[in-house]
């Protein structure tokens, strides 16, 4: 049986971590801050700030959240972004994406301060990375390179293949792969024989938002596979193919109307892998915890002021 990467436990090990650094900042006087800019009022959007926040809560770092209109200009936010790059207390600033489509999101992403850039999106800190500099890194690979290393799975040297690539995911997952010495491969939309390539993989990382895509003939036997894709299935057509095998979830899918799936078809990859991250509960909970890790960092390198 392959073994199961279970993000929730390495989730409450990090948080656990992370409200230790916290004490230790505000009994130097210096409490972390992180302020939110949720745009408009998207529903997914809300649920994933209500969670960011809600994690600031449990570990004692400061949160702020600014809800402006789906009407704000560009210039209006940009001005927003250049004020609370210049208050003192606040650490990080994370504007959820994705923004109204008459906003310049990559404008305002780039008017963001480097030095409280939460999500590791700014140009500068994608910098950072490629050449293995210290700053904030996107918090869903950095989780997963958690994962790897608190279940103990080898990087150096084994053949990894990250399908995706997204500024967000891929690209980073791939450099943060390669810093530790694994031998990288980048796979798209356009590229060929796919299951060809991912059958290389010692480790399988699918990130491209295509549920159950990566079946257990791209999967070699015995290989780390992440499944970073998380696609709210409703079509039950869709459902009984992908559950064919388990009428337990197709239960639960009669029962729920939809089902979470990664881009990994979830009944092969418990039988060709030697481990895998489940959806859920595999690398969505290290999203936000990494975000915590970053703005305690960013307060840290601040307090040190470094
Ligand atoms: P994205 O920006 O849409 O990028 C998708 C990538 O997948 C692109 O590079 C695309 O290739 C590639 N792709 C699409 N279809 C493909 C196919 N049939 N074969 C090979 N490659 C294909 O998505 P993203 O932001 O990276 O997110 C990817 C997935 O991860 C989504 O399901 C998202 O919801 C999920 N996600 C989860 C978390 C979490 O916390 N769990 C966080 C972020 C994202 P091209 O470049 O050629 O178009």
């Amino acid at each position: 049986m392959a073994q199961i990467l279970d993000g929730i436990r390495i989730r409450d090990q990090i948080l656990k971590e992370c409200k230790v650094r916290v004490e230790r900042l505000a009994a130097a006087g210096r409490v972390p801050g992180l302020t939110v800019i949720l745009v408009g009022d998207d529903p997914a959007s809300q649920i994933y700030v209500r969670n960011k926040i809600k994690a600031c809560e449990e570990i004692g770092i400061r949160s702020q959240k600014l809800t402006p209109p789906a009407t704000i200009t560009t210039e209006e936010l940009l001005a927003l972004v250049a004020d609370l790059n210049r208050q003192e207390a606040v650490d990080g600033i994370l504007v959820q994406m994705p923004l109204p489509p008459h906003i310049d999101a990559k404008r305002v992403l780039l008017a963001v301060d480097p030095e409280k850039d939460v999500d590791g999106l700014h140009p500068l800190n994608a910098g950072n990375l490629v050449t293995n500099r210290p700053g904030p890194r996107p918090c869903t690979p950095s989780g997963i390179m958690q994962i790897l290393k608190r279940h103990g799975i080898p990087v150096s040297g084994r053949r990894a293949v990250v399908v995706g690539r997204s500024d967000l995911v891929g690209k980073p997952m791939a450099f943060l792969l390669l810093h530790e010495h694994a031998t990288i491969t980048i796979c798209h939309s356009k590229t060929v024989d796919l299951p060809g390539v991912c059958r290389e993989a010692d480790i399988l990382v699918a990130a491209m938002g295509r549920p159950a895509l990566i079946t257990g003939d791209f999967i070699k036997p015995g290989a780390t596979v992440i499944d970073v894709g998380t696609n709210r299935v409703s079509d039950r057509d869709r459902a009984a193919a992908i559950f064919a095998r388990k009428p337990e979830k197709l239960a639960d899918f009669d029962k729920r109307g939809s089902l979470l799936v990664g881009d990994v078809h979830p009944v092969d990859v418990a039988e060709r892998a030697g481990a895998y991250t489940p959806v859920p509960g595999g690398v969505g909970p290290l999203t936000i915890a990494m975000l915590m890790v970053n703005t305690i960092e960013i307060a840290e390198r601040r307090h040190r002021g470094c």
